[in-house]
């Protein structure tokens, strides 16, 4: 029986050596949770990704370098990181067609932030440089460990899904959501008020979470909780 839901999946772009690319630890987890990652290919045409996101059940948009300021009106700081416009373009537009086709999506790392500002919100481009007092949000190897706290907000699906109030996290980035989007709510902040988690009310499932769930699939049920919110959703 073929009945798996078919999730997409952003690629890892390299542009030095032209290749696409994807750490196991995202398609195990799909996988775990009974999905059918499909690794996507790194595309800008706007119909090509319509099609895409016809042929998949949901999608899920991956950890990556820094989106460009200049698609949330800043100017660049020299703390902010590698910028591929081909896959800030790609991101947006795939994001954007599995909203109109009401497709479910999980944004994981980058992919919250690709969502925030695909819908007009904006970022912090260096946490260390711009928000005084923040965490370190880069996490030192091995990266299967959880590295701070968050507090998930009361009546938010997140906190419906879990049934806790805080939650230990990876954390693999220097840059966050700033101001969310105005479709977007929050759902979780670190210690430091960084924000953590988004989700998009009046949808089945748009998820946005600062965190790597995949890394720590096999060690934290409240990963695989999510995983498997997600993939229920995409059935
Ligand atoms: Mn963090």
């Amino acid at each position: 029986m073929l009945k798996k839901p078919v999730i997409g999946l952003v690629p890892m772009v390299n542009p030095e050596k032209s290749r696409c690319e994807m750490p196991w630890s995202y398609c195990n987890a799909l996988e775990g949770a009974g999905a059918l990652p499909m690794i996507l290919p790194l595309l800008t045409d706007p119909d090509s990704l319509r099609q895409i996101v016809s042929l998949c059940s949901g999608i899920l948009l991956t950890g990556g370098p820094d989106v460009d300021p200049a698609r949330y009106g800043e100017q660049t700081l020299p703390a902010c990181g590698t910028i591929i416009p081909q896959r800030d373009e790609m991101e947006a537009l795939l994001f954007r067609a599995a909203l109109e086709a009401d497709k479910p999506v999980l944004g994981i790392c980058r992919g919250i932030q690709a969502m925030n500002v695909a819908l007009g919100g904006t970022l912090w481009q260096d946490l260390p440089t711009q928000v005084e007092g923040s965490l370190n949000h880069t996490q030192p190897a091995p990266y299967d460990k959880t590295w701070h706290k968050v507090s998930v907000t009361p009546g938010t699906p997140l906190a419906d899904l879990l049934g806790v109030e805080e939650l230990e996290v990876t954390s693999r980035h220097h840059q966050a959501v700033k101001e969310v989007a105005p479709r977007l709510k929050a759902m979780a902040f670190a210690p430091d008020g960084v924000l953590e988690a988004v989700w998009m009310p009046g949808r089945r499932f748009v998820w946005g979470v600062q965190w790597h769930p995949e890394s720590v699939y096999q060690t934290s049920e409240a990963s695989r909780k999510l995983f498997a919110a997600f993939v229920e959703q995409c059935r």
